[in-house]
């Protein structure tokens, strides 16, 4: 069963703590395993991964047949039905326009003292887009992650997805292909993401590596950070609904349930100020899951980690689930644009009862690669700001330098760089003998 609470239970600080410090995930010790696949795929690039690829995905590969070559993904692509297609593209689209508006803005301007300061955006060379999985793998994350890539204008896009026993997912490819994925390699794990890192002699070095995995996928990141950027080290998926009794108790459990079935550790969590729709919803969880295909991880996880808190009012609930930080907040409120001002910590926020946290897994446009964990206090969702570098630029005249100069001198003399102090004063000392 779910845990019920309610705030005006004299434990309720107590359970709420307990409900908040819950460990979902397994830490199962990889690290070792990792650094060694790492270690080899550096020592012995191709050899490495082509070996590593045999032993784990059970596909034997050549240099050569690393990457699919043009005609193969082609040919995967014109295995997808028209239906799946255009959905596809209609997620691409609305998932580019989206994220077109995310561009950041060059700035420059002059300052009292005669400066020209600013800064200027550019991409990154290229980014390494890891795609978990083989049949399993989703479409929708590959669009995700890659969209945003294209549209920053990194010019070159690598994508790696294992392919177990050479199976591999069409939709996926066709994915990468509208999102101008240029090179896909048919490798995973820590190998692939050692290959993405460091290069090997078929497959160039990126520079920035995305994309969710298993533990192994998520050490490696962690291990290649420094010579790589990453974005984050997503874990199992979490939603936190707001409703008032002015909802259908079913529709709000499907919501519920959309991220249970994602992972056994995924959390589902109703705040509602009505005790009778808590019930409701409940129930109507209840009878929903046995009819899920995916009723195993749905109810496991709703049972282990599901909650059900009702509050005193609508206020009370903003300020609960601020402290939960869910990586996905539904508010099916009345007047949910109300309550958004009192919510700051969420990674993605869904409002009213016409927006099923669903659509924005899909084609509602904003990124579903989001901030998991209580993460969302301190981090956002996947952008076009992740694959784009911030460049500062300052221009001085020589009546800037006069101004400002004998402060940078000042302040090198007292940090005893010599030659930082001298570098302005040379300057300082033409521009006096020009007075
Ligand atoms: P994966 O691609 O992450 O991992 C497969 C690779 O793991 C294999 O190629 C192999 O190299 C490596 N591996 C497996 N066993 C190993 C071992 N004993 N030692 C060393 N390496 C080993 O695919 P997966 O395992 O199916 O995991 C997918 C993960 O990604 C799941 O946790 C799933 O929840 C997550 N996921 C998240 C999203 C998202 O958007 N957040 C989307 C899809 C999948």
């Amino acid at each position: 069963m779910p845990v019920f609470l309610s705030t005006t239970e004299a434990d309720f600080e107590a359970r709420f703590a307990a409900l908040l410090s819950m460990k979902r995930e397994e830490s199962a010790d990889v690290d070792d395993t990792v650094r060694a696949i790492i270690d080899d795929v550096r020592a012995r690039g191709d050899a490495a991964v082509i070996e590593l690829t045999a032993k784990f995905d059970r596909l034997e590969l050549t240099p050569e047949t690393l990457a699919f070559s043009d005609d193969e993904i082609e040919a995967e692509c014109a295995r997808v039905p028209p239906e799946e297609r255009q959905a596809l593209e209609i997620a691409a689209d609305r998932i580019r326009s989206y994220h077109a508006h995310q561009f950041p803005e060059d700035e420059q301007w002059s300052d009292a003292a005669g400066a020209t300061l600013g800064w200027r955006w550019t991409p990154v060379a290229a980014a390494g887009l890891y795609v978990p999985g083989g049949l399993a793998s989703y479409p929708s994350s590959m669009l995700m992650n890659a969209v945003p890539a294209q549209v920053a204008g990194v010019p070159r896009l690598a994508m790696c997805a294992p392919t177990p026993d050479g199976q591999v997912n069409p939709l996926v490819l066709l994915a990468a292909k509208l999102s101008g994925v240029g090179e896909v390699y048919r490798i995973g794990g820590a190998q692939a993401i050692a290959a993405m890192a460091y290069g090997t002699e078929s497959i160039p070095g990126v520079d920035k590596i995305t994309g969710p995995g298993n533990a192994f996928v998520a050490a490696a990141k962690r291990r290649v950070f420094g010579r790589v950027g990453i974005d984050m080290i997503a874990g199992p998926s979490e939603i936190l609904v707001i409703a008032d009794k002015h909802n259908e108790p079913d529709w709000v459990a499907l919501d519920l349930l959309s991220q249970a079935e994602h992972d056994e550790s995924a959390q589902s969590i109703l705040i509602t100020d009505d005790a009778a729709f808590g019930q409701a919803v409940a129930d109507a969880v209840e009878a929903r899951l046995p009819t899920l295909a995916r009723r195993a991880i749905a109810g496991a996880s709703w049972r282990d980690f599901g909650a059900v808190i009702v509050v005193r009012d609508l206020a009370e609930a903003a300020a609960l689930s601020d402290r939960v930080a869910p990586e996905h907040l539904e508010i099916c409120t009345e007047d949910p644009e109300a309550l958004l001002p009192e919510i700051t910590h969420a990674g993605a926020i869904f409002l009213g009862q016409w927006t099923p946290e669903a659509i924005g897994d899909y084609v509602g446009g904003p990124n579903h690669v989001l901030p998991t964990a209580r993460s969302a206090r301190f981090s956002s969702g996947l952008s076009v700001l992740d694959f784009v570098k911030r460049t500062t630029v300052a221009q001085m005249t020589p009546q800037a330098l006069r101004a400002i100069g004998p402060a940078a001198e000042t302040l090198a003399q007292s940090e005893s760089l010599q030659a930082h102090g001298l570098s302005v004063r040379a300057r300082l000392d033409r521009l006096n003998e020009g007075v």
